[in-house]
């Protein structure tokens, strides 16, 4: 078996050329973004924000539910890829940053399908379960803080419908994961989840080496 192909700068770039269909809506809110402190290390990558607009198209995701919302890029790449009545939830603890995205789902005709929560990422998941029920979501993104990741996965589990999609980010965490000289608890949560994804006969799963690791979890039973 070949080793891992080692993505170089180089062939990042390639990937970016011959791949990436940003528009300037997208790039402008990332350019945005970039200029914060802590900037683009908090948002995804413009190729993952391209495919988790895919894997709305490809599931048909109607319902889909984001944890971690930071400026609203990866919301907006969703939001887009969703059919006119689709609706998307997203969450993050503070408005400071959404809010640097709402103008941005604006220009792209897309803010009326956003709905924006500022709260604790495990107490919105509570009250979504009590407003809509279980197996109420299509698709979840999980991209919020890293300590908390096994207890997200388990409330995520429970709203996702069967055959529905729990995609988590960061999965990878820099490298850390395979490191154990890292024993933060940030990298401690992320690992705690991918353990806990591995055994777990209620998904299949795949996890992916773009961008920081991406791992995809399809609920079983449709
Ligand atoms: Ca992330």
């Amino acid at each position: 078996m070949a080793d891992q192909l080692i993505l170089s700068s180089p062939l990042l770039d390639y990937v970016r050329d011959f791949s990436l269909r940003e528009d300037d809506v997208l790039r402008e809110l990332r350019e945005e973004t970039a200029e914060l402190p802590g900037g683009s290390a908090l948002q995804i990558d413009p190729e993952e924000g391209q495919f988790l607009a895919l894997l709305v198209r490809m599931t048909g995701a109607a319902d889909v539910l984001e944890l971690g919302t930071y400026t609203g890029y990866s919301a907006l790449c969703m939001a887009r890829a969703l059919p006119a009545d689709g609706h998307l939830v997203t969450c993050d603890i503070t408005d400071r940053w959404p809010s640097i995205g709402v103008p941005y789902w604006k220009r792209a005709g897309v803010a009326d399908r956003v709905e924006q929560r500022v709260e604790d990422a495990a107490a919105v998941l509570g009250e979504l379960l009590a407003e809509r029920g279980p197996a109420s979501f299509d698709l979840v993104f999980i991209d919020a803080d890293k300590v908390n990741y096994p207890r997200y996965y388990e409330q995520s589990l429970e709203l996702v419908r069967p055959g529905g999609l729990i995609v988590v980010d960061n999965t990878l965490f820099f490298g850390q994961v395979a490191d154990p000289a890292f024993t933060d608890a940030n990298t401690e949560g992320v690992r705690a989840l991918n353990a806990l994804l591995r055994d777990d006969e209620r998904v299949e799963v795949s996890m992916l080496t773009i961008a920081d690791g991406v791992t995809l979890a399809r609920r079983k039973g449709a």
